[in-house]
């Protein structure tokens, strides 16, 4: 068996070749893959700045820095995982229904392979169609929601699909182990005081960001482990999650949030557990100047290959 393996640095510049994720091989099919990136590149679910349409290609610009080996980890994944590139899916940018039941088509066959998806994002109202077709293959799933909001919003300017309100209608389709929900980082200005109150009433734990200022957040993700056990878990990462110092060319930015050693104690502290997926959502390049909040969100993705099941440590 070999396994696809990024190329390297020494084989081509890593300014040259060709832009897929961390510059591994890009495929048109899942099967015989254990893991792979795809990107969605949508925003018209967006409430306030747009651009996270070009969220996928620039991460994965970014991502022709990322090298194998995790070396605070050993995190091997190339060693023992087979993984490629998906490229994107192609949206309806003047249809957002459309567009989330071409999503869900999208990502059925990949999960129905047994392929694990990391996805790169386009605004968070991709994440509904994607927890569809997991909950489809592997029935209601514990989920890590790390994002400066709660995305629970029963609707924006009358529309039920976009992307404040992907967790409410989760909860409403049966998608999620209720009980086994985290959501970190949660924080800013409210359109109402009760607005946390709703998902707490659903039985998720929320932990704001101020709760956990100056901390270690090792602590609360053994906690997480324990209560999310071998349950298939879904890892759904908004980068306005990080305080805009790190992430600035988002969205809707919020201040005081989560560092960047918090956010991979988060997703250093999933190793173990039944990761079925994961995204990194609302990178936007036109507001991201230095490319700084895409490189984020691309060493934040390889971080999520690296805890996946099956993956090697050395
Ligand atoms: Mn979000
Ligand atoms: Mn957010």
């Amino acid at each position: 068996m070999t396994y696809n393996q990024p190329m390297g640095g020494n084989t081509m510049p890593r300014f040259g070749g060709w832009a897929s994720m961390m510059r591994l091989p890009m495929v048109g099919e899942a099967t015989g893959l254990d893991a792979a990136f795809i990107g969605v590149p949508l925003d018209i679910g967006t409430s306030n700045r747009s651009g996270a349409r070009f969220g996928p290609r620039q991460i994965r610009a970014e991502s022709s820095l990322i090298r194998p080996y995790n070396m605070a980890t050993g995190a091997a994944p190339f060693d023992a995982l087979q993984v490629a590139d998906l490229g994107d899916v192609a949206i309806n940018t003047y249809n957002l229904q459309k567009s989330i039941e071409i999503i869900e088509r999208h990502y059925q066959p990949v999960v129905d392979a047994g392929c694990r998806p990391l996805t790169l994002g386009g605004d968070h109202t991709i994440v509904l169609p994607i927890l569809r077709a997991m909950a489809r293959r592997h029935g209601p799933v514990a989920l890590i929601h790390v994002d400066a909001h709660a995305d629970v919003n029963d609707d924006m300017f009358g529309e039920r699909i976009a992307h404040g309100t992907p967790f409410r209608r989760a909860v409403e389709e049966g998608l999620l182990q209720t009980d086994k929900v985290w959501q970190i980082g949660l924080r800013g200005s409210g359109y109402s005081a009760e607005d946390f109150d709703w998902p707490r009433q659903q039985g998720f734990t929320v932990v704001q960001a101020h709760e956990v200022w100056y901390q270690s957040l090792a602590p609360l993700m053994e906690q997480v482990r324990e209560s999310i056990g071998q349950a298939p878990c879904y890892l759904s990462f908004d980068i306005d999650g990080i305080d805009p110092a790190f992430a600035g060319g988002t969205g809707t930015p919020e201040i005081g949030g989560l560092t960047v050693p918090q956010a991979l104690e988060i997703i250093r502290g999933c190793h173990g557990l039944n990761l079925v997926g994961a995204d990194l959502v609302e990178v936007s390049p036109p507001y991201d100047a230095t490319g700084n909040t895409a490189l984020l969100g691309a060493n934040l993705l390889f971080e999520m290959l690296c805890v996946l099941p099956g993956v090697r440590y050395r």
